[in-house]
């Protein structure tokens, strides 16, 4: 299992990685690990080369590039959020479910 670090940068500091690249593939699988290689919004489990990394604050509206801020999702979910508010449109989608909480703990 691979750590979970505030961002890629981090893999360098703590030469778990040498090279840039390197460390922006690590921090993407962890953040995945650290779902269970499922997808946060519908629940689904995939595997980890199926998932995507969602900005839970759109990319567009300012939201940053870090750990706080990325969740792993399934390319249907992505795609379908889009730039939404996440709340909003995972309660429009699938209702008040457990997985809210997840997320929220993530980012907050
Ligand atoms: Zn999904």
């Amino acid at each position: 299992m691979t750590p979970l670090l505030p961002t890629p940068n981090h893999y360098l500091y703590n030469l778990i990685t040498m090279t840039s690249p390197e460390a922006k593939r690590v921090w993407r699988k962890a953040i995945k690990e650290h779902f269970g290689s499922t997808c946060v919004y519908c629940g689904n489990y995939y595997e980890l080369q199926d998932l995507t990394l969602d900005h839970v604050h759109p990319k567009c509206k300012g939201g940053a590039t870090i750990t706080k801020n990325l969740v792993s999702c399934c390319t249907k979910c992505n795609h379908q959020k889009g730039s939404s508010n996440w709340l909003d449109w995972m309660r429009k989608t699938f209702g008040i479910t457990s997985r809210e909480s997840l997320i929220l703990s993530h980012i907050k």
